[in-house]
């Protein structure tokens, strides 16, 4: 029988688990990655250093499971749950604000041990190979070929199989390629910040704040946040506009800076680390949407190569998992049409491995009806929230809104989502969670304009009503208290 074979570009996280999926499906796998192996004790130098732990939610999860629910066990054996936001304010004082009603949570976890658990399963399947230190060079979308150099010996090397997949992150070269054989409608933007990371380290060999929350000094244009790792440090990161992160030049600048900012956090940071603001890398934040993200059947981005976002809904990798999980049912559809292609119980044992070359592009075009889509809303949610993360969540207006939908959502949880939940705690698409959410925020508009209309018309029926004659007023007819209700 015939049995595909499958080219990952990228063995980061999103690759990883693309690996593992196909390989589960009884594909020939061969997964090439640019840097060194990172399980290597040599290589620890050489890991991905963009943001050393990552939030992992339900998304994320859900493709895991999919995957292998003892998989998932162990990543939940390496994660710690945050279960809202603790706002630390500019006086020193702290406010909690949980992320649901119902108690669910986000899980801080490992960047690097998640990126180890995916590549040591992929390898438990007998056909599947990791190269490490092979980076891309030409993709041949057409032949379905594509060449690495190997960087350690300088040899070029070429492979062919049945479809190619771009996990090679936002400088994507596998996008590169698609772009020139297909017509990619592209936009690329940096934004006007930049982030940089601090360690808080264990004092005592305990955290040294609550470690079930993901801590938040918002001070409206930047804001400081920290997540908690196993070793019971805090990895925090200061987003900042980058005219900002180049007006502090001293040491001086820098210790007003975190006096006049985040005086609470300087004696649990320490000098030293805060020091390191002068040598510590400084990122750049940018998004990318594109569209379409397939060509024919032989090719297909996912990940950052397709939907790099700013990190603000903590969904870039979660959107990258959540591509996996898509790209696995549409091929299941394929392979078992008379299944439910979404149930990953039904799924188990189904086999893509023998698709067609026109099986598989009938699942890429479907793949590429609905991923761009998603993961542009996924992208604007993430712009939107940056502003909420930095300034909103203090402000009255955000806490009344949160506090009204928190209720409502107890009460009806089918109607009324907030929006953290449907982006963090669901599987509704992030366009459908935009669309309920812009309805749901009429609909509170319109509550609020109709009680604050009954609330004045009461106050001024009893104030007519008690103190009218003496001040000379009467009680308005039904008719004109009609005619304010339309106004
Ligand atoms: C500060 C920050 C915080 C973040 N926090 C979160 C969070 O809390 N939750 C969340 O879900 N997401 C978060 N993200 C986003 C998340 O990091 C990315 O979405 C995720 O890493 C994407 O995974 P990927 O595998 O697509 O790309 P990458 O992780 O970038 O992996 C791409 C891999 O491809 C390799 N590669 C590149 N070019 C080539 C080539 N030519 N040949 C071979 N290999 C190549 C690279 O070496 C790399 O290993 C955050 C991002 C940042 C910057």
């Amino acid at each position: 029988m015939k049995q595909n074979k499958v080219i990952i570009v990228g063995g980061g996280l999103v690759g990883s688990l693309a690996a593992c999926y196909f390989a589960k499906r009884g594909w020939v796998v061969e997964l090439y990655e640019k840097r060194p192996d990172p399980r290597d004790p040599e290589n620890l130098g050489t890991r991905n250093l963009r943001s050393i732990n990552l939030a992992i939610s339900t998304r994320g999860l859900s493709a895991i499971n999919r995957l292998s629910p003892e998989v998932e066990k162990k990543v939940m054996d390496i994660v710690l749950p945050m279960y809202g936001r603790m706002i630390h304010n500019l006086d020193g004082s702290t406010a909690g604000q949980a992320y649901n009603v119902f108690g669910k949570a986000i899980n801080s976890v490992d960047r690097g041990r998640l990126n180890e658990i995916l590549l040591d399963e992929c390898e438990t399947f007998e056909g599947t190979k990791v190269f490490f230190e092979y980076s891309l060079e030409k993709c041949d979308m057409d032949a379905k070929t594509a060449t690495f150099k190997n960087l350690k010996t300088g040899e070029i090397v070429s492979t062919s199989g049945d479809l190619v997949i771009g996990a090679d992150g936002v400088h994507s070269v596998t996008r590169r390629f698609l772009q020139y054989y297909t017509k990619v409608n592209f936009e690329q933007v940096y934004i006007d910040h930049g982030y940089m990371e601090f360690e808080m380290r264990a004092k005592d060999g305990q955290f040294q704040m609550a470690k079930d929350h993901l801590h938040i000094w918002p001070r409206k244009t930047f804001m400081l946040i920290a997540l908690p790792n196993l070793d019971k440090s805090f990895t925090c990161t200061l987003f900042m506009p980058w005219s900002k992160f180049n007006s502090i030049k001293t040491e001086e600048d820098l210790n007003t800076f975190f006096k006049e900012n985040f005086p609470d956090s300087i004696p649990l940071f320490g000098q030293e680390e805060i020091n390191l603001y002068f040598t510590n890398p400084k990122g750049s934040l940018c998004y990318i949407k594109c569209s379409p993200h397939h060509y024919k059947g032989n090719a297909v981005i996912v990940g950052d190569a397709s939907h790099c976002t700013v990190p603000f809904y903590a969904q870039g990798m979660n959107c990258g998992f959540e591509d996996i999980e898509v790209l696995d049912t549409l091929l299941c559809q394929q392979a078992a049409p008379l299944i439910n292609s979404k149930d990953a119980e039904q799924c188990q044992n189904v086999k893509t491995s023998s698709l067609t070359s026109d099986q598989i592009e009938s699942a890429l075009i479907n793949y590429s009806a609905c991923r761009p889509r998603d993961s542009a809303s996924m992208i604007d949610l993430a712009m939107h929230n940056y502003i909420e993360m930095r300034h909103s969540v203090n402000t009255l207006s955000y806490k009344m809104r949160q506090w009204l939908e928190g209720k409502l959502y107890s009460i009806m949880p089918n109607t009324v989502i907030p929006l953290y939940t449907m982006v963090s705690f669901s599987k509704i698409s992030y366009t459908d969670a935009t669309k309920k959410w812009n309805r749901q925020t009429k609909a509170l508009q319109s509550m609020v304009s109709v009680f604050s209309k009954l609330s004045f018309i009461t106050a001024a029926t009893l104030l007519i009503r008690y103190s009218g004659p003496r001040m000379g007023l009467r009680m308005p007819s039904i008719s004109e208290i009609v005619k304010i209700f339309r106004k």
